[in-house]
């Protein structure tokens, strides 16, 4: 499964490359742009969670069965 995920920026709004794997071992992420780092101890954090959140709605949805034969 493709872990990769693209987070803006707090503070310029440049789209940062994470893979969360990695950031949920504590890795930080540097914006390309403008050199903030972001991961789960930054001010990025309520943006890193709603990630997940998303990302596990998704799976979620994914793994369910197709609700269309009724
Ligand atoms: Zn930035």
């Amino acid at each position: 499964m493709m872990t990769n995920q693209n987070i803006p920026c707090p503070a310029c709004g440049t789209a940062i490359q994470i893979e969360i794997n990695q950031l949920l071992s504590g890795t930080q992420f540097s914006c390309p742009s403008c050199g903030s780092l972001i991961g789960l101890a930054s001010e990025g954090q309520p943006l890193v969670q709603e990630m997940i959140d998303k990302l596990e709605e998704i799976k979620n949805n994914s793994s369910k069965k197709p609700d269309k034969e009724k």
